[in-house]
């Protein structure tokens, strides 16, 4: 196993974004999913047919964790409240780099410009930390996005909601206008290779064992059970080739699920 897999991960960020997240796929914006899905096939469309260490979901955290700063960040601002503004974002900041305070000082320097009196020079100064604090979480950025994933990719449920929402836009695309991804029916294509590093992060978060029937998988308890990586919404009503659409399934469980069926659960083991 490579070290860099053994990682740290901020929980608190993590679980307070997941939430968000959740709630943004609940909410139906059309526009704003069929904007997102767009955005991908511009930018690398094969992304739809291919397995990608970084997932459509990856995408999709980053771009909430941008419109939730922006969102909030001229909120306050527009209500003249830039202490907030900044303090929120400094709150983020440190928790990805706890030293922040040590590099600059942000509330001290707001303290010693707002006794000088100046409206004008307090506002630029409020402008210039802002841009310092997005420059710092841009950097970390990559690490946030990790743990947010970190959380939702273990809740299939979730999974499941969220390709079915991409699935809506998916099914509207045509063959004739993508004829690289999609088949002749409309389908979007089956990526027939499954990478090693998918298999294996599918059988750790499923903990090998079927998600249907709860069979183990793992061979070492039982053996002859084969195991088949089943889209949690099939490609046929518009599911994607991404790490966050498949799962665990027995071959049993697999060949009754019809390619019309799509399931998921977000059972798991109690500790004890
Ligand atoms: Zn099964």
């Amino acid at each position: 196993m490579s070290l860099d897999k053994y990682k740290q991960i901020n929980l608190t960020f993590a679980y307070q974004m997941s939430s968000i997240i959740k709630e943004s796929i609940n909410i139906d914006y059309e526009y704003y999913t069929k904007g997102f899905v767009l955005e991908i096939i511009e930018k690398n469309k094969l992304l739809l047919v291919k397995f990608s260490k970084f997932t459509i979901l990856h995408f999709y955290i980053e771009k909430e964790i941008w419109n939730k700063l922006n969102y909030e960040t001229s909120h306050y601002m527009k209500e003249h409240e830039c202490e907030i503004a900044i303090e929120k974002l400094y709150n983020i900041v440190d928790l990805y780099n706890p030293l922040f305070y040590k590099e600059i000082d942000v509330f001290d320097l707001l303290e010693q410009e707002n006794q000088e009196d100046s409206e004008e020079s307090y506002l630029n100064l409020c402008n210039s930390i802002i841009d310092i604090l997005y420059q710092e979480i841009e950097k970390y950025m990559p690490n946030m996005v990790e743990d947010v994933f970190y959380v939702l990719f273990q809740d299939r449920e979730f999974l499941l909601e969220f390709n079915l929402m991409l699935s809506n836009i998916i099914s509207e695309i045509k063959y004739e206008d993508e004829s690289e991804i999609m088949r002749k029916d409309g389908v979007l294509k089956r990526c027939s290779y499954f990478p090693k590093w998918l298999k294996e992060g599918i059988f750790f978060r499923d903990k090998g064992r079927c998600q249907k029937c709860n069979t183990n998988l793992t061979g070492t308890i039982t053996m002859g059970t084969n195991y088949n990586w089943d889209h949690i919404v099939p490609l046929s009503l518009g599911g994607i080739n991404d790490a966050t659409n498949i799962q665990l399934l027995c071959e049993k469980c697999n060949k009754i699920k019809s390619d019309k069926e799509i399931y998921t659960s977000n059972k798991y083991f109690r500790f004890w």
